[in-house]
């Protein structure tokens, strides 16, 4: 089935996947091209419901309930006059300009829909990253991978169910009882599920599921560089090591691992690291429909090649940007890192790129201005670079760290409902379980 074009229909931009970038544009496109009725705005996402993918480590360690957390696109859309599709796309025909989706499932393996093709005139494609696991053995088959909300929700449910059966298992016994966690990949995702899993490991407590000690929780992160957060400085390294190891996590740096087994981790020299709960974090990688995806520029980790006007390097109709994109400024060795505020800061400016390209306007081009990097350690405290290479430590960075969500809720629903988000966060903080036990 498609869908066809009638001639004096108006243009049509489609943004394939609605995260931290992609649903900033279709706000943004929807409020301006789409109210005017200049333009017909479509969001297409493989899921229903979208959440901020930097909080998936709290949703991970049930810190943060993601149903408490989640937007639902098509209650979104129809409030900023765009459309929303579900579906996941398989393909593009550059020649027709249509993106092709997968059949539609319940999860049950019941059809819903069929393959079916959606017209462009415009593509946008911002379907982030996922983990990227080097082919390291076993790690498929064994790690949970915090690329979407259903793997956080996956490894918050396993958690869980760890302190039920060490509860159940206390009826019969008074020995201690030992958790073993291993993170592989001391990046900003590793150090800060690190962090938040050593609090979980607390809150279970005040809520009576105490048959594992705090004690007797191990959490090893294994790193092979020679540092955690290679892109902090080496004092904010430094700094969140130590508060790391003041948790009593064990952080293991130039230690590469070599497999992963159903209760180990297997390191250089055949070191094996007991492990329960694994977690891969060690890099990223566009999602592999990419891959040399309708003759487009890809690089060797199937993000797609784009120039400063966010425009692929061999189409003119197919932009992309976020995690899925690779961007090297002119002079520059490196990509623009795959981060939320890339993601954010390419939503802006490509807004601006479309609405030129449809008045036949010169393309403005994207700059990156990297504001510094801030990573959570917990509740209290936040460790970072701020512009110029400013170091901030402890709630200050903290408070900072915390309104980069609010930043983005403002990007999507503006300031007065970000208010009234903040102040219901606020009393389902200070009345709910700070922890979630379901
Ligand atoms: C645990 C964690 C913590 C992080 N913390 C930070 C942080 O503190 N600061 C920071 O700057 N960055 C952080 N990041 C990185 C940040 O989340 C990403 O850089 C950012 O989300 C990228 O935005 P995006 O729009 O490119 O992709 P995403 O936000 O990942 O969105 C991609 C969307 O595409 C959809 N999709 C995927 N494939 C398809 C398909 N084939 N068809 C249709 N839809 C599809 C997905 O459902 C999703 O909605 C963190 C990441 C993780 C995992």
């Amino acid at each position: 089935m498609t869908q066809s074009k009638s001639s004096n229909s108006p243009t049509r931009i489609v943004i394939v996947g609605g995260g931290a970038g992609g649903l900033e544009l279709a706000t943004r496109l929807g409020k301006s091209l789409g109210k005017s009725g200049k333009a017909q705005v479509l969001l297409v996402d493989s899921t229903l419901t979208h959440i901020w993918k930097p909080l998936l480590h709290e949703v991970a360690a049930g810190t943060i309930n993601s149903f408490e957390d989640e937007l639902n696109y098509f209650a979104h859309a129809s409030k900023n006059y765009f459309e929303f599709h579900l579906g996941q796309m398989k393909g593009i025909d550059r020649e027709a300009k249509r993106i092709i989706l997968e059949p539609l499932t319940d999860g049950l393996g019941h059809e819903i829909a069929p393959e079916r093709s959606l017209r462009y005139d415009n593509l946008v494609i911002s379907i982030g990253s996922t983990s990227n696991d080097f082919g390291t053995v076993g790690a498929k088959e064994n790690c949970i991978f915090l690329d979407s909300r259903a793997q956080a929700d996956r490894f918050q449910r396993e958690f869980l169910n760890l302190y039920l059966q060490a509860q159940a298992r206390s009826l019969e016994t008074t020995s201690p009882q030992v958790l073993n966690i291993a993170i592989i990949g001391a990046g900003a995702t590793g150090v800060e599920l690190a962090a938040e899993l050593h609090h979980a490991t607390h809150e279970f407590i005040r809520y009576g599921l105490n048959s594992i000690d705090p004690k007797n929780v191990s959490i090893t992160l294994i790193e092979a560089a020679d540092r955690i957060l290679p892109v902090l400085s080496t004092q904010n390294s430094a700094a969140a090591t130590k508060q790391l190891l003041d948790f009593n996590i064990d952080v293991m740096t130039s230690r590469r691992v070599t497999a992963i087994h159903p209760d180990s981790v297997e390191c250089d020299g055949g070191i094996l690291i007991p492990a329960t709960l694994k977690v891969w974090s060690a890099g990223i990688k566009a999602p592999d429909v990419l891959k040399e995806i309708a003759g487009l520029e890809t690089n060797r980790i199937n993000q797609l090649v784009v120039r400063p006007t966010l425009q692929t390097t061999r189409d003119d109709s197919i932009f992309a940007f976020g995690d899925c994109a690779c961007y090297i400024p002119e002079g520059a060795e490196r990509p623009v890192p795959p981060r939320a505020q890339v993601a954010n800061q390419q939503a802006i400016v490509l807004a601006k790129i479309l609405k030129a390209k449809l008045a036949g306007k010169p393309l403005p081009t994207f700059t990156f201005s990297d504001k510094g990097s801030l990573i959570s350690l917990g509740e209290t405290n936040t460790v970072g670079n701020l512009v110029n290479k400013i170091n901030v430590q402890g709630m200050f960075a903290r408070i900072m760290y915390l309104s980069l969500y609010r930043l983005h809720q403002v990007a999507l629903h503006g300031v007065f409902k970000t208010s009234v988000l903040m102040f219901k966060d606020l009393l389902s903080r200070t009345s709910g379980p700070t922890l979630k036990l379901h």
